[in-house]
């Protein structure tokens, strides 16, 4: 084949090649094998966005090792966001158990129907409020952090 030709030939194999990215996504304990090397028993795996000339297509679970390496990253820096993004998760569900709690769930009722009748919310309402979200952290267990010394 005349170098020229060649070069045309690889120019279109690298277009026409689609182009596949992995993104970070997040991390889990449900998984436990690595789908890059076939490790088994891992603590974790990292979950792994795969994205096909730029159109999401499913994920892949990879140990942090293996993850670090096909994200062009650090085992430190993968581990990091790991933890960021567990964090991020207990406080997703935490807000989403405080928001699903009974009196909370009746809170937001009444602010809604307040704000229908494009009324203000009295004192005896925040104060009612105020005193639903604190009986709401009380059965969750969550502490405010104001409240802290
Ligand atoms: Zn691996």
């Amino acid at each position: 084949m005349p170098p020229a030709l060649a070069a045309v030939v690889s120019t279109a194999e690298r277009i026409a090649k689609p182009r596949e990215e992995l993104q970070f996504a997040g991390v889990t304990d449900e998984r436990t094998q690595c789908e890059r090397c076939g490790r088994i028993e891992l603590k974790r795996t990292v979950v792994l966005r795969r994205v096909i000339d730029g159109e999401p297509s499913g994920f892949v679970y990879f140990g942090v090792d293996c993850a670090a390496e096909a994200l062009g990253r650090t085992r430190k820096g993968v581990l990091e966001e790991a933890m960021r993004a567990e964090l991020e998760r207990r406080i997703a569900v935490r807000r989403a158990e405080f928001e699903a709690h009974p009196a909370i769930v009746a809170v937001r009722r009444e602010d809604a129907r307040l704000e229908g009748l494009g009324r203000a919310p009295s004192k005896r309402h925040r104060e009612w409020a105020l005193e639903a979200r604190a009986r709401a952290m009380t059965d969750l267990g969550i502490t405010d952090p104001k409240e802290k010394r």
